[in-house]
């Protein structure tokens, strides 16, 4: 107990396996991640992305897809164990979140109707990809399947807020910082994922 109460004040490190099922700029990727992580630093939560991950026998906390679009589309609503939406999706139980990336596309652009894949600018596209995977990783870490009234879990970005330059409409809120900190807590106290660990493996809990 003594050692996790020393965790509770210091960084913690999330390890996000991505699998890239969609061509992606490695530049955009990178600047994506780079979005996704500065939403989680208020937490002092860490997320290292690891783009080539090996298939470990251990189960991830969470597991990231790349795919260009759904085999079908589809908005369902929220359901239990189940969160969609058109640009990305969580399925709380597999700990599966999958991005869209041309959706992620269409948005920035902004048109729904066009059919061929729009040429945005490709920082505000990585900036808007950022956001989204923020944004399942919340539902993820939260287990969420609802969203909040404000804040990076509402319900749905206007276009001018995922393209904005400013990162104030995508703050997780205070107390959705702690609730993810818990999460990552207690997976390291039931060591239920070998791909998580605390930044300070000398506070690591004994097992
Ligand atoms: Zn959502």
């Amino acid at each position: 107990m003594l050692a996790l109460a020393l965790l509770l004040a210091g960084p913690l490190t999330l390890e996000v396996p991505i699998y890239l099922g969609a061509e992606l700029h490695e530049e955009t990727l990178m600047n994506a991640l780079r979005e996704t992580a500065r939403i989680f630093e208020p937490g002092d939560i860490q997320l290292r992305f690891d783009v080539s991950p090996d298939q470990s026998t251990t189960r991830p906390l969470v597991t990231v897809i790349v795919q260009p679009r759904p085999a079908r589309f589809k908005v369902h609503g929220c359901s239990r164990d189940r969160h969609d939406h058109r640009l990305g999706h969580t399925q709380l139980r597999s700990r599966r979140i999958t991005l869209w990336s041309e959706q992620v596309a269409r948005a920035v652009d902004g048109n729904w109707d066009r059919k061929e894949l729009p040429k945005v600018d490709h920082r505000v596209y990585a900036r808007a990809l950022g956001r989204v995977l923020a944004h399942e990783l919340g539902h993820l870490l939260l287990r969420l399947n609802g969203h909040r009234d404000r804040g990076l879990m509402r319900s749905a970005f206007s276009h001018r807020s995922l393209t904005a330059r400013g990162r104030r409409a995508f703050r997780f809120a205070e107390e959705d910082l702690q609730a993810i900190r818990e999460t990552l807590l207690q997976a390291v106290a039931k060591n239920k994922s070998a791909s998580f660990r605390p930044s300070d493996e000398r506070e690591a809990p004994k097992r």
